[in-house]
């Protein structure tokens, strides 16, 4: 992956996929789980975050505590860097009044606003109890991202702006957010995100299991690199599967008492269904 690296820039999805499938075999070849070769395996299950998208305030609640009764998830985490902010950041608390400290509440504003907003917003989200807010301002708003850092107790995460070992060295240095997403696929895989990881750890930078909606597949993938790494400080949201209409893979992914199952088994943990993947092909 190396000498790839060294001919093709970015592509980081692309990479992932291939450098994936390479580890899948080292792995098969000596029978053994594909945490074996990233340190071993630290977890058995992680927490696992949902995202509550219906907009509706009641709705959201209604979904929420539904959630919480079937023991399936106590994070959730609400996008809203789309519409209105002080409407979006309305919605957010009532929904952290609702649900109390049952549950975590966190945002993401997916790089939507610009500093004023975001000092007026967070003060508010921090006031509602929100427990963490990602990726307030644009990516490359970093002293931004620093000073809102300083200025609040409640984590800032770096998400979009955290992709390279690069980066996360960059944020650590400047403190440009107090902890970051891990995602295979922005880093360039999974070697490339063990890195990134390891750089957070030095610097104290918190730790989330960040998702790209994965089928069963890509979520047992992430899933056992994220079981190597021995603080996820914020869970993870490796949801993806949940939204999906069928599996790719044998076996589901199993979620048990607010948390993921890791896939245990050679590879990644899980065979894939041959049948569904050509039922789901597209032809050229
Ligand atoms: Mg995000």
């Amino acid at each position: 992956m190396y000498e790839v690296s060294q001919q093709v820039r970015g592509n980081n999805f692309a990479k992932t996929v291939v450098e994936t499938a390479i580890i899948d075999l080292a792995a098969r070849s000596k029978d053994v789980a594909a945490f074996e070769l990233f340190g071993g395996q630290i977890h058995t299950s992680l927490p696992i975050a949902w995202t509550l998208a219906s907009g509706e305030t009641a709705k959201d609640i209604e979904e929420a505590k539904e959630f919480l009764h079937q023991k399936r998830h106590n994070i959730f985490k609400l996008k809203i860097g789309k519409g209105d902010p002080f409407k979006n950041v309305e919605h957010v608390r009532k929904i952290k009044q609702a649900v109390g400290d049952e549950a975590r509440i966190t945002v993401d504003v997916n790089q939507a606003w610009d500093e004023d907003t975001a000092n007026y917003c967070i003060a508010a989200l921090e006031d509602g109890g929100v427990s963490m807010v990602e990726q307030p301002l644009p990516t490359w708003n970093y002293e931004g991202m620093a000073r809102l850092t300083a200025r609040f107790k409640v984590p800032i995460m770096a998400d979009e702006a955290a992709n390279s070992i690069q980066d996360v060295f960059q944020i650590s240095k400047h403190r440009a957010g107090n902890c970051i997403a891990l995602k295979p696929c922005k880093a360039g895989g999974l070697t490339q995100t063990k890195k990134v990881a390891g750089i957070a750890e030095a610097a104290g930078i918190g730790l989330y299991g960040g998702t790209m909606i994965e089928s069963s597949l890509g979520t047992a993938i992430c899933a056992q690199l994220y079981a190597t790494i021995p603080e996820m400080k914020f869970g993870t949201e490796i949801f993806g599967p949940l939204l999906f209409q069928d599996d790719l893979t044998l076996e589901p992914i199993k979620f048990e008492n607010f948390e993921v199952i890791i896939p245990n088994g050679p590879g990644f943990g899980v065979e894939i269904d041959h049948e569904k993947v050509k039922h789901f092909a597209r032809s050229l």
